[in-house]
């Protein structure tokens, strides 16, 4: 077991200024709020924060890293919080070990590929400092060496976590060295027959593989010393026994015929020493085509630099050699971790700006940042700043856009479940439907059977998928409502010639007539109806014999000449809404000439729409009121061109009444499009005027500043314009 001030030792040499203090009061709290723990290994449960912490001093982390190592257990299993270890050792400690305690809390269900690649994401979206993680793959690393003290199906369930979620992150940040022995003791316990079987195999070539790589580091380094090529280091060693097996099965052959399970490394002192080893080698021994590889000019995607290649020896023996400096070694064993050394309050130097390139590559990171060494220290961990993760009720992890509400969510799992949703539970809380999703919300739906999305939906979902979820059933629900609106207005128009309309929309005729207006079926004509697109006279006479078409006895006058001047003006308006609808055509009755802001009705009128007059315009009281309708001006269009006004007015008619009206209403920057005056005889006149008004208040004002004016005896709006 590990001691303590071994520990000490290690922090100090490569950071002669830690506060030692700290870490033994670290060590010392968690002594005691561990006591009595006891591991499966039957060890006290201190030993291990402590070989969690020894894991990070052996990367050579800074304080806060080691000490959060030593505590990053005391929250998850005792009765410690956050909030003290923050006042014993300050928010930096707190917040790892935190954060630590935070992903140990994810409940990883899958090992489906597609599932554990967004668990890794979540994983890594929920960190906001890189310690987390090299505390939790330190703690995953010891955990996983001593994997056998636990019973057989936790083991199975940890090896397989670790093989899916932790060694892949390790690798994502370029931490080979742990990436590497995590996945070989996954190896061992999830394909317990296949590693021993490869393991005895390997044993069996062992004593003549070591021989082969003590002769041929001696050749190598007496060949590169020839040629003056100095080296920092050579070694050789058997590869780990899970990328043999990964090979194996990948080739699909047996390890009589692994091309090459002997590997050595040369480590050089600049890059031109790469090139020139490599030279040499391939001048002693005959390269194997198709196997060099410069991951120095073509570095991977996490920031792994060195030349590869295989040789043949002159037994015949197959090996691998890759050729590296220091440099790029410690960035292939340690990743990202090789950027977190204690800085020993060295400056940003030249070095730091090539890591700060590095990572920047490696992490994706989108912030602008100026300083390289600001940036190191403060580095939050952004890899997808896109994406939200969240989990389903099921323990399903689901990735959504940044800015996603509850409805998204819904969608996402499934079109119903959207359509019918009517409130949500984050993590057990009543939320409304407009809450946004943060990392790491277990997110419950509720639904409602019958209950669909309504239109202001459409500005609360952030995925095109909702979107277009929600305008399909509200198109949806305009079509049912419109070819609703349309049957009434057929039946109507029926009636009057003595028919139904049921049997005329079953007639043969009408079947006709359906195919030559390029329609499926009489549903998609009623709906024109209804949209004003297709008058229901044109059906019918479309679809009954000419002969039999007698319009049954007429309406009553007063409802006819209504109807005249009602079809007199049918330019459609854009600037009033029919309530529930976008599709049918809108216009203003000229008889009122309703604008902007006043109140008004809206009545269906036979196959051109709706027509919409102002409230009092006293045609609305002769209407039908089976087919008044809710319209309201459309807010959203304020910006429309003016309404067209005219007014009248009675004046004194005396010397320059006109221009005096006409500059106080261009005074109150109202556009004059018209002015007539005409003169009566007993000093009085008329004038006529026409106007551009934006809304009924600015109308009010027109009038107001025309009253004003003496000599004018009074102002009316005319009906028509
Ligand atoms: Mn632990």
């Amino acid at each position: 077991m590990i001691r303590f001030e071994t520990l000490l030792e290690k922090v100090r040499s490569y950071s002669p200024e830690a506060d030692v203090e700290l870490l033994r009061r670290a060590y010392v709290f968690s002594a005691l709020e561990h006591k009595g723990q006891v591991r499966h290994s039957g060890e006290p449960y201190l030993v291990h924060p402590l070989e969690v912490a020894d894991l990070l001093a052996e990367m050579k982390l800074d304080i806060v890293a080691v000490a959060a190592g030593l505590l990053h257990d005391v929250v998850e299993d005792t009765l410690t919080t956050p909030e003290r270890i923050a006042e014993l050792f300050g928010p930096e400690i707190a917040h790892v070990v935190e954060g630590v305690t935070k992903i140990g809390a994810i409940p990883f269900s899958s090992s489906e590929e597609r599932q554990a690649e967004n668990f890794r994401k979540m994983l890594l979206a929920m960190v906001d400092d890189i310690r987390v993680i090299f505390v939790k793959l330190a703690d995953r690393l010891h955990n996983m060496r001593t994997l056998h003290y636990l019973p057989e199906e936790r083991r199975t369930k940890v090896a397989q976590e670790t093989l899916d979620i932790y060694a892949p992150i390790a690798n994502r940040l370029g931490m080979s060295k742990v990436k590497n022995e995590l996945e070989e003791l996954a190896f061992r316990y999830l394909e317990p027959k296949a590693y021993e079987g490869l393991h005895s195999k390997v044993e069996s070539k062992r004593a003549q593989a070591e021989r082969a790589i003590d002769e041929l580091t001696r050749t190598i380094r007496a060949k590169l010393e020839e040629a003056q090529v100095p080296i920092m280091h050579l070694d050789g060693r058997i590869k780990r026994l899970y990328s043999i097996h990964q090979k194996l099965k990948r080739q699909k052959i047996d390890l009589e015929r692994v091309y090459d399970f002997v590997a050595l490394r040369v480590i050089t002192q600049s890059v031109k020493d790469c090139y020139a080893a490599l030279g040499i080698i391939h001048q002693t021994w005959s390269p194997v085509p198709g196997r060099i590889k410069d991951f120095i000019a073509m570095p991977r995607p996490n920031g792994y630099q060195s030349l590869h290649t295989s040789v043949v020896s002159e037994h015949g023996f197959p090996f691998e050699v890759q050729i590296r400096t220091e440099e790029m070694h410690r960035h292939a064993e340690e990743g990202i971790a090789a950027h977190w050394k204690y800085k020993e309050g060295r400056v940003g130097d030249q070095r730091d700006e090539r890591y700060f390139h590095w990572m920047r590559q490696l992490l994706e990171v989108q912030q602008e940042v100026r300083d390289p060494q600001e940036f190191l220290q403060s580095l939050k961990v952004d890899l997808y700043p896109e994406e939200v993760y969240i989990f389903t009720p099921k323990g399903e992890v689901k990735s959504l856009p940044r800015g996603a509400t509850a409805i998204d969510f819904a969608y996402a799992i499934h079109t119903d479940v959207g359509n019918q949703c009517v409130g949500a539970r984050f993590n057990g809380k009543m939320v409304s439907l407009r809450t946004r999703l943060q990392n790491g919300d277990i997110v419950e739906i509720i639904t409602q059977a019958g209950h669909k999305p309504s239109r202001d939906w459409l500005s609360l979902v952030a995925t095109s998928r909702a979107r277009s979820k929600v305008k399909h059933v509200l198109q949806a629900e305009e079509r049912t409502r419109s070819i609703e609106l349309g049957r009434r207005l057929f039946e109507k128009e029926a009636r009057r010639f003595g028919l139904n309309a049921k049997t005329v929309l079953e007639s043969e005729e009408l079947a006709t007539f359906v195919a030559e207006y390029g329609a499926q079926k009489p549903d998609e004509l009623l709906m024109h109806i209804g949209y004003g697109k297709l008058s229901a006279r044109t059906v019918l006479q479309k679809a009954v014999p000419p002969g039999q078409l007698k319009e049954q006895p007429p309406e009553s006058s007063v409802v006819a000449a209504v109807k005249r001047v009602l079809r007199a003006g049918s330019a459609a308006d854009d600037r009033i809404k029919v309530r529930g609808t976008d599709e049918v055509l809108v216009f203003r009755a000229r008889c009122c000439n309703p604008i902007r802001g006043e109140r008004i009705v809206g009545y269906i009128t036979r196959g051109k729409g709706v027509s919409v007059h102002a409230a009092a315009c006293p045609n609305v009281l002769v209407f039908d009121p089976d087919r008044r309708i809710d319209v309201e001006w459309d807010s959203a269009r304020t910006d429309q061109a003016p309404y067209t006004v005219r007014l009248t007015m009675e004046v004194e008619d005396r010397k320059g009444m006109l221009a005096e009206i006409s500059a106080r209403v261009s005074g109150i920057n109202t556009n004059i499009t018209n002015m007539e005056a005409r003169t009566g005889g007993d000093r009085h006149a008329r004038i006529d005027m026409t106007v551009e008004i934006k809304d009924v208040k600015h109308l009010e004002k027109v009038i107001k500043s025309i009253k004003a004016v003496e000599g004018v005896v009074g102002v009316e709006r005319a009906a028509r314009v």
